[in-house]
């Protein structure tokens, strides 16, 4: 069979959580549309409640859609809901350890779950990999949290998928681990595995990826390769101190700005087109003394500001 030009596929996706007793509806996903190349290291960025923990629920068949089509490795999630599930392997977000279990044994029950004959396992081979090997019969409560995030990894891929998913594999793992799974990541991709990867650090996915989309209210607002996206996201935020603490963050024409605690407010512009003079002239135009100013780094928050901001139409002549 011809493999698929896309590991994942999804059309107009849509999700809608019914409303309870105490919880509104919530339309988490609103017609998300996602072609993930095959063989891409494909990074998924949102600021929190974007939807992209209910997009992975869905791929791994643990929430179901409202509307729209998913296709798996070219296999449409309706009708042939375990053909797609085969071909993922998701590592979820929270460590599930199973504490009786040596990860030998966790692999073992894992890969009885998706039918792999024992004779088809490769344990050995998995625990090495992610660097278990002399773990393979301690107790997988012994382990520390970074080698049970690295078991986990090992179990989302005891049936071979071609896609894996890690929803935030690095957050709060320390840096020498968050660098010794990029190392693992990069070598599956290099057998020819393709890897979807959630994060909130930019540093993993300009690291990592190839190709990132972000995902904000429930759509994509950008999707290109990690290169363009980055030339995108030149943003840098000046924070302003005025002589008169402000409640609401001034208006200036072609910036986007934000209320900052005691007064202040940060205005966050592109280093391509414009300049921390340019800011200061605003405020200044604006009518308000400067007690303070500093300079900050674009985080996350800002990148998707920025990517989300549409400037003001021109006033017409
Ligand atoms: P992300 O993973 O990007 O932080 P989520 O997919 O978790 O976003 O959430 C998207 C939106 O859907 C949020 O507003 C969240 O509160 C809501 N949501 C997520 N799960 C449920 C649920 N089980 N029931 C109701 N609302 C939910």
């Amino acid at each position: 069979m011809d493999l698929p030009d896309f590991a994942i596929e999804a059309r107009g996706l849509c999700k809608t959580y019914a409303a309870t007793k105490t919880t509104p509806e919530m339309h988490a996903l609103k017609g998300l549309d996602l072609a993930i190349p095959r063989g891409s290291i494909f990074g998924l960025l949102g600021p929190n409640g974007a939807g992209k923990s209910t997009f992975i629920n869905i791929l791994a068949g643990l929430c179901r859609k409202t509307s729209g089509t998913v296709e798996i490795w070219g296999r449409d999630i309706d009708r042939r809901p375990r053909d797609a599930r085969a071909a993922i392997g998701v590592v979820p977000q929270e460590i599930a350890a199973d504490p009786f279990f040596t990860p030998r044994e966790a692999l073992d029950v894992q890969a009885g779950m998706y039918g792999v004959p024992a004779h088809e396992r490769r344990t050995d081979e998995l625990l090495a990999a992610v660097g278990l090997a002399d773990k393979g019969n301690a107790y997988v409560r012994q382990l520390s949290g970074g080698m049970k995030r690295r078991l986990m990894v090992a179990k989302a891929m005891v049936h071979n998928p071609p896609v894996l998913i890690l929803d935030e594999p690095t957050a709060g793992v320390d840096v020498e681990l968050r660098r010794q799974l990029w190392r693992y990541v990069l070598e599956l991709n290099g057998k020819g595995v393709t890897i979807v990867l959630t994060t909130h650090y930019l540093e993993e996915a300009q690291e990592l990826c190839d190709q990132i989309a972000i995902v904000n209210h429930g759509a994509v607002v950008a999707c290109e390769p990690t290169s363009t996206i980055l030339q995108r996201i030149d943003t840098r935020s000046v924070v302003v101190t005025p002589e008169e603490p402000l409640l609401v963050a001034p208006v200036l024409p072609g910036f986007e700005t934000r209320a900052r605690a005691e007064g202040a407010f940060a205005v966050t512009y592109r280093t391509g087109q414009s300049s921390v003079e340019q800011v200061l002239a605003a405020v200044r135009a604006a009518g308000l003394h400067i007690r303070d100013i500093a300079t900050e780094d674009p985080d996350l928050e800002d990148v998707f500001l920025a990517l989300t901001y549409a400037p003001p139409a021109p006033a017409a002549a």
